[in-house]
């Protein structure tokens, strides 16, 4: 392989459009006949009065009907799935965050598809064989572990499953193997700089740190320059699901300028969450995904619940596959307070923009005197915590910056710093504690 390429794969990356739906459309059609083995598409299929034949074009795509998360619960375990089980090699079940687990199976061929992306998506960033890639992410189910491990040596770095936690050990290994390149979570990356700090290790001049890897979680652009500033590095924005592999769906160049998503992978369509009819171009709506790259459990049409938009114009890296906006969140962890629609990460935005505030929040909703209230509490850089004027005026400044974001007015709690609870896995920032009626 020439190192100095910037391509793992140079002619699918480089493909243009024509070349890319070309390839879709070819692939499209052999994933549609493969589905006629798995009972549940076919099923699908004669419901919805249709046959893999029916769909000539890439637009005739939406003449399929959705799959969704609930079709993975009610065929659970393996319901879905388009090869014979003796076939399958692997599987991964989601961690269930938001109900039952799910199951995705994969062959052998899968998986090695899923590490060829995983591989693509760290070449571009500037991975090379001579990197030492440190991977933080949990082992076992969670797709974030074995998901980079594959792909990493796939490429060929020198690979440390350190796993989640034991922040001192990371901060070890970090040291003692030359550790190049870590894969974090955001919220995950923030703490290990504070442990550093407290070990008195500046990662700069300590450690040979200098690509970072963050995902699985939304987080906003400010959030990721503090985590650059902190740790002395680049940081990528990754993104990715245990329904759609795992890690390496859509990935940032070193544009840092929004996430490629491989198209000979996936083909993207953005609908309105409501109507489910696709929206403009160019604006926010549900992410729907189609797998045209698997064989053990293809899922056609995807409901992601994941809010993105995709950008407009091309990107100059090279690459023509689209190219997806940092994620709003799911709509499922949207909060309705009083009729309003809140993110979190438009809280997160607002609270990043302080210099004065560490990388650590949590909103609490609760029932007042039959009233909903939201407070937010945010943990502190080393602040003077007894400058009790000092502290007001921030606080003022606080409510009145979210105020404008998302049109109520939340009860601001300043803490001080490695006060809020920690979590090993994404962090939980929403405890809705409303009494429901
Ligand atoms: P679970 O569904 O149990 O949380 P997954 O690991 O499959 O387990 O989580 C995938 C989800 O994580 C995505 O659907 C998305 O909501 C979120 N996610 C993954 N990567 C990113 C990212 N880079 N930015 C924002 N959200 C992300
Ligand atoms: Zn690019």
């Amino acid at each position: 392989m020439n190192w100095n390429c910037e391509y793992f794969n140079p002619e699918i990356e480089t493909l243009d459009r024509a070349g890319i739906k070309k390839l879709q459309l070819e692939r499209l059609h052999n994933t549609l006949e493969h589905c006629m083995q798995s009972e549940f598409y076919r099923n699908r299929f004669a419901e919805a009065g249709i046959k893999p034949s029916d769909i000539k074009n890439l637009e005739d795509l939406r003449k399929i009907p959705f799959t969704t998360k609930q079709d993975l619960r009610d065929t659970y375990p393996f319901g879905l799935r388009s090869i014979p089980l003796e076939d399958c090699v692997r599987l991964h079940s989601s961690s269930g965050t938001t109900g039952n687990p799910t199951v995705i199976l994969h062959s052998k061929r899968d998986l090695e598809q899923w590490a060829n992306a995983v591989a693509r998506c760290l070449w571009m960033v500037g991975c090379r064989p001579d990197d030492v890639f440190q991977n933080s992410s949990g082992y076992g189910m969670f797709t974030g572990g074995l998901g980079f491990q594959y792909g990493a040596e796939l490429l060929g770095m020198l690979t440390v499953p350190a796993a989640a936690g034991n922040t001192l050990r990371q901060i070890k290994f970090f040291t003692d193997f030359g550790t190049t390149v870590l894969h974090a979570i955001p919220s995950y990356a923030a703490r290990i700089y504070e442990v550093m700090c407290e070990q008195g290790i500046d990662p700069r001049r300590d450690t040979k740190l200098r690509t970072l890897v963050i995902g699985a979680e939304p987080h906003s652009e400010d959030t990721r320059r503090r985590i650059e500033e902190m740790l002395g590095v680049k940081a990528y924005n990754s993104f990715g699901m245990s329904e759609m592999c795992g890690p390496g769906v859509a990935f940032e160049c070193k544009e840092q300028n929004g996430m490629h998503i491989w198209e000979d992978y996936y083909i993207v369509e953005i609908v309105n969450p409501d109507t489910l009819e696709p929206v403009p171009d160019g604006e926010v709506g549900e992410l729907v995904l189609t797998t045209i790259n698997r064989e053990a459990m293809p899922l056609l049409r995807y409901r992601t619940r994941d809010l993105t938009r995709i950008l407009p114009g091309e990107c100059p890296c090279g690459r023509h596959h689209l190219r997806l906006d940092r994620m709003k969140g799911r709509s499922d962890d949207m909060i309705i307070l009083k009729g309003v629609n809140i993110f979190p990460i438009q809280i997160e935005q607002v609270l990043m923009q302080f210099k004065e505030l560490a990388s650590d929040y949590l909103i609490t909703l609760e029932t007042r005197d039959n009233n909903d209230t939201m407070r937010v509490e945010v943990e502190m850089k080393n602040v003077n915590l007894d400058d009790y004027a000092a502290l007001q005026a921030l606080e003022k400044a606080i409510r009145s910056r979210l105020k404008d974001e998302i049109l109520i007015t939340p009860e601001i709690r300043l803490v001080p710093k490695n006060s809020l609870p920690k979590s090993e896995g994404k962090a939980v920032r929403v405890k809705d504690l409303r009494k429901q009626y």
